[in-house]
C-alpha cells in the first residue's frame, strides 16, 4: 500500500542522534522493501554517507542568479537599490557609486526587474550540489551539499527535497537548530520526529523546536537518545505537553560503538531493526496514516 509519508527527523543541536535515527529508520525500511528516499539535508555538513552506501546515480548544481551592473549603462538613479530587501546592493549616488554584495543576495531578480535603463544582467552563482546515490533497487540516498562560504543552505536543501519524487516515503535528515534551513526541511514534512537528550540542554532545546513547530502547525513525537544519561524532566514534560514519546534509546556502549566505527545498529542486531520498522508504524499511527 501507498504510505506517501514525508518525515523529517530534526534536533534542536547537533550531536544529540539525529543522524543515527535517520540512517538507522532508512535502513530498517529499505531492507521490509518500502520505496524510501533518505535525504540529507545538513547541508553544511552531510554525513549520512558515512553509514550508507550507494552507487552514485547523478549529481546537478544548485544555482542562484546574481545581478551585474554594468556602469557605462547606469544612470545611478538608484531605483534597484530600493527595490532591494536584502540591503544586497551597495549605493552612494552623489559618489556614482554601486556594488552588488554578492553575498548578501539572495537572488530575488528585483533589481532587474527595477532597472529601467538595461544596466543590470545576471550570471549564475554556484550555491551546492545534489547528488543522488542508488541503495536498493526501491531506495536511495540524496544529499544536499552546500558549497563553502555560501550563507544560506536553503536553495540546495529546496533541490535536494525536490528531487525526492519517486519514493512512498521520505525522511529528511534536518539541518540542526531552529533556523531557516531546519524551518525549510520541516516545512515540507507530514510529521517531524525531535531527538533528544534527558539533559538539561536537550529539554531546553528540545522546548525551543517544539514551540518552532507548534507556531507553524506540525505534529511532532520525540526520540529520547541516550536514555538512563541525564534526570526525568524530558520525559515529565512530554507528558505535561501531551506529546508522543516515539522511542527511548539507552545510552549504552555497544550502540555508541556500532555509530562510532560507522556500522547501523538495525544491520548489526536483529531485535534493533525490529525496532526500527515498529517505529515506523508509530509515526504512521502518530500521524494518522494506516500501517499496513
Ligand atoms: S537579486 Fe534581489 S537580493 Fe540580489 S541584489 Fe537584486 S534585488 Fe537584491
Ligand atoms: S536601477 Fe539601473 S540605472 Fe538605476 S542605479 Fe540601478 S543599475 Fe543603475
Amino acid at each position: 500500500m501507498k504510505k506517501n509519508i514525508k518525515i523529517a527527523i530534526a534536533s534542536g543541536k547537533g550531536g544529540t542522534g539525529k543522524t543515527f535515527i535517520s540512517t538507522n529508520l532508512f535502513n530498517a525500511l529499505q531492507k521490509a522493501g518500502e520505496k524510501v528516499s533518505l535525504v540529507d539535508c545538513d547541508a553544511e555538513e552531510p554525513n549520512d554517507r558515512e553509514f550508507i552506501a550507494g552507487e552514485f546515480l547523478q549529481s546537478f548544481d544548485v544555482t542562484q542568479k546574481i545581478p551585474v551592473i554594468d556602469e557605462s549603462k547606469c544612470t545611478y538613479c538608484g531605483k534597484c537599490y530600493e527595490y532591494c530587501n536584502y540591503n544586497a546592493i551597495f549605493f552612494l549616488g552623489e559618489q556614482r557609486m554601486i556594488r552588488v554584495l554578492e553575498d548578501q543576495c539572495h537572488g530575488c531578480g528585483a533589481c532587474s526587474v527595477a532597472c529601467e535603463y538595461g544596466a543590470i544582467t545576471e550570471k549564475d552563482d554556484l550555491l551546492g550540489a545534489v547528488s543522488t546515490y542508488k541503495v536498493q533497487q526501491n531506495s536511495n540516498l540524496i544529499e544536499a551539499r552546500m558549497k563553502v562560504g555560501v550563507h544560506s543552505a536553503v536553495p540546495v536543501i529546496k533541490a535536494a527535497i525536490k528531487s525526492a519524487v519517486d519514493a512512498d516515503v521520505v525522511l529528511l535528515d534536518s539541518p540542526p537548530g531552529t533556523s531557516c534551513p531546519f524551518i525549510q526541511t520541516v516545512e515540507t514534512a507530514n510529521y517531524v520526529v525531535l531527538v533528544t537528550e534527558p539533559t538539561p540542554f536537550g529539554l531546553s532545546d528540545l522546548r525551543q523546536s517544539v514551540d518552532t513547530l507548534k507556531s507553524m502547525g506540525k505534529r511532532c513525537g520525540v526520540i529520547v537518545n541516550r536514555a538512563g544519561l541525564g534526570n526525568d524532566e524530558v520525559f515529565d514534560y512530554l507528558k505535561k505537553e501531551n506529546i508522543a514519546l516515539l522511542m527511548s534509546v539507552p545510552f549504552d556502549k555497544s550502540i555508541a560503538m556500532t555509530y562510532s566505527n560507522g556500522k547501523l545498529i538495525s544491520n548489526e542486531s536483529p531485535e534493533w531493526e525490529n525496532k526500527f520498522s515498529q517505529l515506523f508504524k508509530i509515526i504512521l499511527q502518530e500521524n494518522g496514516n494506516s500501517s499496513n
